[in-house]
């Protein structure tokens, strides 16, 4: 079926404004912050409702057209890419907060909803929703739960899972799906926790009620300077064999500092090669025994410059580096890919020098921010993709630094996910009897693979062909 006749039948089933096509929309749609895979949609839908969207999702099963969920665009391994065409949902016109039940610290919010959003609706409360990946102004609720998402308080407060207490979706084959929360310790399997992280494979969510965790009543927040990278490495292992779980730790080295200079002015201690940024919370007798145990990490691993946030307004000043330290790259090269892989903490050391060493042998620009208290490792490289060597070399290079992770005791992914970036690692990391049970989970709701196709799983039906393709690669 072609772009209009699709038009056609979905504007007749959800009216006109609701359904996008034509060259620019193609163009717009073809991916996501994984930029060097890319594949256009034939329509993107904008579903208002659930009954909307399961209505869309009807109309796919009956014509055996395949669907992407797709929120804020955000995600850094390909997954809402349309990887084999045919629709996206996007949820960005369900936004609604449907109730907030302060008695029992939870909140019931449509899928599209900004994750800060929800922090947002309920800080006079003195509630957050705790998960707060780096993209949390604009990435959605139901982005979030596809992709488990992290972010720099996971450390502390874990990563989405466990603040999803229960969901709707629409499986491929357009019945709806209600996971109310239980009461607490409900008996049975915790059938939420099985749909999170699933990268939109197994249906699309619409709905959501989260767990609200209370705002600290105390925050005190370090910036931290290092003359090397190893210096600030094992301080990090320093602070964690303390037993102190601060609530961030996170690390940016000096060419995120470059550019953070270039794009904002901003300027930081002479001769750093790398920055730690500590967060301590919670009462003050605890967060005051915890920083006295950091501020002498600090002092034993030579750390040459501390700053301590006096205030909120100086505590944002501190997380600038960290917070806008992706969107300065932009001042290094056209393109960035994030890599995202995770390593037992005491690796650091050795891992990074990894990252360096493989970026300069493959000719590229790497910088590093990341989660580093949880050993989650994100190499941004640059480059100028319109230059098919520096393609390939970020590919080969990103490879390798996720083979040595899993050498290391790590994993092919910490948060960002499998998409199509990562599909064809998997089998490096799992063994076929692994991927079988994993194949057969998604199978349970997406047996025809409709929602999300060439997702995760390697060598999948009509996807090898296309992977070699968004690739660019001559293998
Ligand atoms: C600057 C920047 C910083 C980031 N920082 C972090 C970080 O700290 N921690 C972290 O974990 N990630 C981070 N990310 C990655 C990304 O923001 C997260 O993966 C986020 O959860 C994606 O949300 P999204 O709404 O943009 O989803 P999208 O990118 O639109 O989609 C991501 C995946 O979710 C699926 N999906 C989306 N909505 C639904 C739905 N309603 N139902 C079912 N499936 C759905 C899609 O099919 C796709 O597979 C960052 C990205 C950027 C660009």
């Amino acid at each position: 079926m072609d772009a209009e006749a699709m038009s056609a039948e979905l504007s007749a089933l959800v009216g006109k404004e609701q359904v996008l096509a034509g060259t620019s929309v193609a163009r717009v749609y073809d991916c996501d912050a994984y930029t060097i895979d890319r594949s256009s949609p034939t329509v993107v839908t904008l579903p208002r409702s659930t009954q909307e969207a399961q209505t869309i999702v009807r109309w796919c099963a009956k014509n055996q057209i395949p669907f992407t969920p797709r929120g804020a665009g955000t995600g850094l391994s390909g997954g809402a890419m349309p990887a084999l065409g045919g629709v996206v949902i996007s949820t960005k016109r369900m936004t609604s907060i449907l109730e907030v039940d302060i008695a029992n610290r939870r909140l019931h919010a449509e899928a599209g909803v900004a994750n800060a959003a929800i922090s947002k609706a309920v800080a006079t409360n003195g509630l957050h929703f705790a998960p707060d990946p780096s993209s949390q102004a604009v990435s959605t609720l139901g982005g979030n739960i596809a992709e488990n998402a992290g972010g720099p308080h996971t450390l502390k407060y874990g990563v989405t899972a466990p603040h999803i207490l229960g969901l709707t979706m629409i499986e491929p084959d357009g019945n709806i799906l209600t996971i109310d929360p239980g009461p607490t310790n409900s008996p049975g399997p915790d059938w939420t926790s099985l749909i999170v992280g699933g990268e939109g494979t197994f249906g699309l969510v619409t709905q959501a009620w989260v767990k609200l965790t209370p705002i600290p009543s105390v925050i005190r927040t370090f910036l931290a300077a290092f003359k090397t990278i190893r210096d600030a490495t094992e301080c990090v292992s320093a602070i964690i064999a303390t037993g102190v779980v601060p609530a961030a730790l996170e690390m940016m080295d000096a060419n995120i500092l470059v550019a953070l200079k270039a794009a904002f002015g901003l300027e930081y201690p002479e001769g750093t090669a790398a920055l730690l940024l500590v967060e301590c919370d919670g009462e003050l007798s605890e967060v005051e025994t915890e920083c006295a145990e950091v501020l002498a990490c600090f002092a034993r691993t030579s750390a040459m410059d501390v700053r301590q946030a006096a205030d909120e307004a100086e505590r944002q000043h501190l997380w600038t580096a960290r917070k806008k330290g992706v969107g300065a790259m932009g001042r290094l090269a056209p393109t960035i890919v994030t890599h995202d892989g995770v390593i037992p903490r005491s690796k650091l050391p050795e891992m990074l020098e990894t990252v360096y060493a493989v970026a300069a042998e493959h000719q590229i620009g790497v910088a590093n921010l990341f989660h580093a208290g949880d050993g989650n490792l994100h190499p941004c490289f640059y480059f100028d993709d319109r230059d098919p060597r520096q393609v390939e070399a970020v590919v080969q290079a990103g490879e390798t630094i996720i083979r040595r992770c899993i050498e290391l005791g790590g994993s092919v992914t910490g948060e960002h996910g499998i998409g199509v970036e990562k599909a064809d690692l998997m089998s490096v990391m799992f063994s076929p009897q692994d991927l079988d049970v994993q194949m057969r989970i998604k199978g349970i709701f997406n047996p025809n693979s409709t929602c999300n196709p060439c997702k995760i799983f390697p060598n999948q039906k009509g996807c090898v062909e296309h992977m070699r393709r968004w690739r660019g690669i001559a293998w």
